[in-house]
């Protein structure tokens, strides 16, 4: 065993010696069987959260109507969660409430692949009952019983398949996606705030062209907010080299190549948080313009590194070419500006005001532009008198008064 489970060692030993069964579980056995980094542990326990929280003195209920508390411990935060059986479930989606159990197997059944149904003792015994090593070993993902039951219970598990995909670049066991394709449209009946959850992480993947294969084989793509109406366009990013995007460039190639008037309408459906939304529509509106003409100095500027860098890769993938050292590229552009930001300029509107002796407006912001513009272009230099001595040439209708 690695860290961070033997950090968490001593959680297990404490539930242990108080007469209660405990493991780790989950995605975290998952990933320590493949090698994958690890970043929280998730332990199972046959303790009610009333006798976890007796156990520690240090705990936190954050989830405490569905078993789960958050256990801290050496400054480290561990998320204990007692045994349940599901088995309330309606319409579709997670249930409202559980039954705590004290039955491990129980447990484990409940979970959705056989590689997640997995739990390590604190020796490092793997407790394997759905022959969940094997699906790892075979890198398939196949549910835990029998795939329709299991998607009727909770419809999210079929976005869920697909997000692995792309995150662990394995393949559907073929009756897991058989059922997909025949109950994908059970996910209409499933919060947008759980859909984009999975949807992040499967265009955070690194097998994400697989991934969105799959949700057009499957007919998933018609119950994603959005997209029913577009598929068409949509399906030429299955052509394109997309495995090498991140989160947002995926989302600024879906909307290009969608080209949906609205995209902050369109994005709202998706309940995305407004900062992301206003970064990709604004993206957006760069990768437009990339279109029309190549970069300038001005136009890099406008855009903001972060945002050129992705309009450009978004760019290149559309036209399939190479995305090599864009990043590098563009920050190096960035670095030998002379100003990176507006607040940079060593002027004011109100040195405007007075050198001008004219009332604040319009002019100020005009003006400003100019001299923005005339920095970047290395016409002069950032300093005050060279600033002034230009603006005074420039073409503004009261300029010869001064
Ligand atoms: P990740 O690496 O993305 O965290 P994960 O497998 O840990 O992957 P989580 O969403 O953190 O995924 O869930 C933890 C575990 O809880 C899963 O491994 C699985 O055993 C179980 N689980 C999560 N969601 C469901 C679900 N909808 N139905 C059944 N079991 C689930
Ligand atoms: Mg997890």
């Amino acid at each position: 065993m690695n860290e961070p489970f033997l950090s968490a060692i001593p959680i297990l030993e404490a539930l242990e010696s108080n007469g209660f069964e405990a493991y780790f579980v989950g995605g975290s056995v998952r990933d320590y069987l493949l090698d994958r980094k690890i970043d929280d542990v998730d332990i199972a326990t046959s303790a009610t959260p009333q006798e976890v929280k007796k156990i520690f003195s240090q705990t936190v209920d954050i989830g405490i109507e569905h078993g789960t508390i958050l256990v801290l411990f050496d400054g480290i935060g561990y998320e204990v969660t007692t045994f349940r059986a599901e088995s309330d479930y309606r319409d579709y989606r997670r249930p409202e409430t559980v039954h705590f159990i004290r039955s491990l197997i129980k447990d484990l059944e409940r979970r959705d692949f056989t590689m997640n149904a997995l739990a390590m003792d604190k020796k490092g015994r793997i407790i394997d009952l759905f022959n969940g090593i094997q699906a790892i070993n075979d890198q398939l993902i196949e549910t835990v019983g029998d795939a329709k039951e299991r998607f009727h219970e909770d419809a999210l598990r079929m976005m869920r398949a697909v997000r692995f995909v792309s995150q662990l670049e394995f393949s559907l066991h073929m009756s897991t996606k058989l059922a997909i394709s025949k109950n994908a449209y059970l996910l209409k009946h499933i919060a947008i705030e759980r859909i984009l959850a999975e949807f992040t992480k499967l265009i955070r993947g690194s097998n994400k062209k697989q991934a969105l294969t799959l949700l057009f084989d499957c007919q998933i793509i018609d119950y994603l907010p959005g997209f029913k109406d577009h598929t068409d366009k949509l399906k030429q990013c299955l052509e394109l080299d997309v495995n090498e995007l991140s989160e947002n460039q995926t989302w600024l190639l879906i909307l290009a190549l969608i080209d949906v008037n609205e995209p902050m309408n369109f994005l709202r459906e998706w309940r995305m948080p407004t900062k992301q939304m206003k970064y990709i529509v604004k993206a957006l509106s760069v990768l437009k313009e990339r279109y029309q003409s190549s970069w300038t100095v001005a136009s890099l500027f406008y855009a903001t590194k972060e945002i050129a860098i992705d309009a450009e890769v978004v760019y290149k993938t559309m036209n399939k070419q190479s995305i090599y050292m864009i990043k590098e590229t563009i920050e190096n552009e960035f670095s030998i500006m002379p100003i990176k930001t507006r607040e940079e300029i060593v002027i004011s509107g109100e040195d405007l005001i007075n050198w001008f002796n004219r009332p604040g407006g319009p002019w100020i912001k005009d003006l400003l532009q100019q001299i923005e513009l005339a920095i970047l272009n290395k016409e002069i230099a950032n300093d005050r008198d060279e600033i002034k001595g230009w603006s005074r040439t420039c073409n503004l209708p009261f300029a010869n008064d001064c």
